[in-house]
């Protein structure tokens, strides 16, 4: 019997470096990497032409929107905007409408993601108001759950650190890791108060009222219930040198946490957000150049686990309202994290194995997505083929994403991703989508 497709004529990036050949793919997994007079007959061939293939990117922070504010985004348009940019697995945050928060809210977000995704979606939950409920909802297949420090989203009082302590005990029992938006409510919600009390309504206000000192207390009080219960911690979207040093301390005390940042804290400064304005304002909001250098840092010394988008999209009309302090939070960026990346390669400034660390590897290893994260025999095939020589230009109104504005809009970037192929279905070539929505699956945490 043929197997099901041959790419051929491929780099292929593995675990143990780049190896010019080809691979097999049968029922959806990676059968064979070898030279092509090596592997088994197909009924397909893909030639690849030289391309250099790296595994799907993993983006462990999306807003996939749908239902209620499906204006926004939906699985479908969400989806479809990351095949576009070589990621083949998200994992969908819960602050929706319904908020995700019980096993019966995830399970409808899991049908409708059945019926229209295209790529990979794997869940987290907010956590319930009863915790006897979170067992229920890592039976349902929840990879995370996600706690907001910032503002309550789903059931927890987070004012009170004795709930939070049962919560993260009860999920420590699961290994579940939790996602934590460290930023402290109080610290933020007074400073907003004077700003606006002294009539700032300037974008320079929202940067100051979120300062890099309301995250710092936030992962302090989260390192607090760590070394108390042990439970996983994967703190999202690092922002700040002292933010990011408070993280590091407690890595170094061999503590259980791992940390994400993303493209747009990497990339884009203050200044930009004081030029771009309300489009550019995001929670946390941009930082220093100093802030930026310790993120780089940090990010060559392998220091930082994962790179996500944080893709939060929302109606241009919601990002440009005449009051800065009513302007919903969120940068796009499904569509633009991997040419970012590799323009980053093409420099010099990081190495392909800190990319492919931090956007594949590393995801899968924390999210537990089993047999995905690298090419190996054995895994999945979610591929993405790569053009590292491709210079062009982003261009936000060809964006599958329902959000066509970007902060990266204009930039010039060099290294594209070409194809897209989704437990070995291409879903993307050449830019354009070619799969059918459902194509994509749900991937559900194991039953333990
Ligand atoms: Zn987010």
């Amino acid at each position: 019997m043929p197997v099901d497709l041959i790419l051929s004529n491929a780099r292929i990036y593995t675990p143990k470096g780049i190896v010019e050949a080809g691979i097999a793919i049968d029922e959806g997994r990676i059968l064979k990497i070898a030279k092509e007079t090596h592997l088994p007959k197909a009924s397909e061939k893909l030639d690849l032409e030289g391309l250099l293939l790296l595994p799907g990117l993993i983006d462990s922070h999306v807003h996939l929107r749908d239902q209620q504010l499906a204006y926004k985004e939906d699985f479908f348009s969400g989806t479809a905007a990351a095949a576009a940019g070589g990621v083949t697995t998200v994992i969908d945050m819960p602050n929706n409408k319904p908020v995700t928060m019980s096993s019966e809210s995830l399970r409808e977000r899991m049908e409708i993601a059945e019926r229209r995704a295209i790529i990979n979606v794997a869940f987290y939950s907010a956590f319930p108001r009863k915790l006897s409920e979170i067992n229920l909802i890592v039976e349902e297949g929840a990879v995370a759950f996600k706690l907001f420090l910032s503002q309550k989203i789903g059931g927890l009082d987070i004012e009170d650190d004795e709930v939070l302590l049962q919560a993260f005990d009860k999920v420590s029992e699961t290994r579940v890791p939790i996602a934590v938006h460290a930023e402290d409510r109080e610290t933020i919600e007074r400073a907003e108060r004077e700003l606006r009390e002294a009539g700032r309504r300037d974008v320079e206000a929202c940067l100051e009222a979120r300062s890099p000192e309301a995250e710092r207390r936030a992962i302090q009080r989260t390192i607090r219930l760590v070394e108390r219960t042990h439970a996983n911690v994967h703190f999202c979207h690092l922002s700040s040198a002292i933010g990011l040093n408070a993280f590091l301390n407690a890595k170094k005390d061999g503590l259980p946490v791992t940390c994400e940042v993303t493209p747009h804290h990497l990339f884009l400064s203050s200044e930009v957000a004081k030029r771009l304005k309300t489009l550019a304002l995001v929670d946390p909001p941009l930082r220093t150049e100093e802030d930026i250098h310790a993120l780089w840092d940090a990010l060559r010394q392998g220091l930082i686990d994962v790179i996500s988008t944080d893709h939060a999209p929302h109606a241009i009309q919601e990002k440009t309202v005449d009051s800065v302090w009513d302007v919903k939070p969120g940068i796009v960026g499904l569509e633009t994290m991997l040419p970012l990346l590799l323009t980053q390669v093409n420099e010099g400034r990081i190495s392909l194995s800190d990319l492919v660390r931090a956007t594949s590897e590393k995801p899968a290893q924390i999210f537990r997505l089993k047999d995905r994260g690298c090419l190996v025999e054995g895994n999945h095939a979610d591929v993405v083929a790569v053009d590292m020589s491709q210079e062009y230009e982003i261009d936000a109104s060809g964006f599958y994403s329902k959000a066509k504005y970007s902060l990266f809009d204009g930039w010039k970037v060099k290294g594209k991703p070409v194809k897209t192929l989704v437990d070995g279905k291409l879903v993307m070539d050449g830019g354009e989508i070619v799969a059918e929505p459902g194509i994509g699956q749900v991937i559900r945490r194991p039953k333990s």
